[in-house]
């Protein structure tokens, strides 16, 4: 079994961003600058959020980080993510999901200009990406593709199952792993809550993708011998011997599934830093665009 970590991957991709952005300083051009807001006071929300900036720091993207309270109306973070999108110090916008009740998701993807749009949620972006055009992919999606491709997997002609149907991971992966490229040529089976027999349906894939939020949901007896699977859960159970009271877990089972799989995932220290990753290129990539 080849445990497909995903620290090397990300450090690589990190190396490579930061010798792109003094290359830029060097020739006098523009520093990404990444903007993330971040509403309330989700203690996972919060992490991520801070993480992301810790990461953009590391690489020498600027970024900043707006902090509401959660009764902060739906018109008025309205009107902050639009003047981030007149701001032309600004070359990406994120906003950490989820919102509270009272603000429309939908409303806040769609404000965004799809020219900042890092994390690939806007219509605009998703729908370049059904169609094959160039444009931001999603954080989560892109870093499993970066991964795939740093292990040197191809899934050409492979039966993947994906077990989620999220927008931000289960569904744009299941286009992308089919559509004909280098990453793709697979043959993709996506799965949900309501398909009926799970079990022989991910008995019969050559790679698994699970994407969840149940912890430890993926058995050994649903997988078949030499299976890949990549774990995208993240998942709090609670654990008496650590510090904070809880540990984190993938929605696989690591113990079983490993010793069947070739490859797989770990949580933590798999997907979670290729998105982290991911969301550093697409901002780069939005700067080199905005400011070439
Ligand atoms: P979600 O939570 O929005 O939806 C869960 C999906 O799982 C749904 O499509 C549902 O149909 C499916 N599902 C639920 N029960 C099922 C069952 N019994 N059988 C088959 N399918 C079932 O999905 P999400 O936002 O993609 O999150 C999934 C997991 O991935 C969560 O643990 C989340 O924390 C994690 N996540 C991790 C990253 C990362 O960077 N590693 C990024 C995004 C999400």
């Amino acid at each position: 079994m080849i445990l497909m970590e995903g620290k090397p991957v990300a450090a690589s991709i990190k190396n490579e961003l930061k010798a792109a952005i003094s290359k830029r300083s060097k020739e006098n051009k523009k520093t990404p600058h990444l903007a993330a807001i971040l509403v309330g006071n989700n203690g996972a929300s919060e992490t991520y959020v801070n993480s992301k900036v810790k990461n953009c720091l590391e690489v020498g993207i600027i970024s900043s980080l707006f902090k509401y309270e959660n009764n902060i109306t739906e018109s008025e973070l309205l009107q902050q993510i639009k003047m981030l999108n007149e701001n032309d110090d600004i070359d990406g916008i994120l906003v950490q999901l989820p919102l509270p009740d009272h603000i429309s998701e939908k409303k806040v993807i769609t404000t965004i200009s799809p020219a900042k749009d890092v994390d690939g949620f806007n219509p605009v972006s998703v729908g370049n990406m059904v169609l094959g055009f160039p444009t931001f992919i999603s954080a989560t999606p892109y870093g499993i593709l970066l991964l795939l491709k740093y292990y040197n997997i191809s899934l050409k002609s492979k039966h993947v199952v994906i077990i989620g149907r999220s927008n931000i991971v289960g569904t744009p992966l299941s286009i992308l792993l089919s559509r004909n490229n280098e990453f793709g040529n697979a043959t993709v089976t996506l799965t949900h809550s309501h398909t009926a027999d799970l079990k022989e349906i991910c008995r019969s894939a050559d790679v698994i993708i699970a994407a969840i939020g149940k912890p430890q949901f993926i058995k050994a007896d649903m997988i078949k011998t030499g299976a890949i699977v990549i774990d995208v859960g993240i998942n709090r159970i609670k654990d008496d011997n650590k510090k904070n009271g809880y540990a984190l877990v993938g929605d696989v089972d690591f113990e079983s599934v490993s010793n069947k799989s070739s490859y797989i995932s770990p949580v933590p220290g798999g997907v979670g830093l290729m998105t982290i990753a991911a969301l550093l290129k697409n901002t780069f990539n939005a700067c080199i665009y905005l400011h070439p």
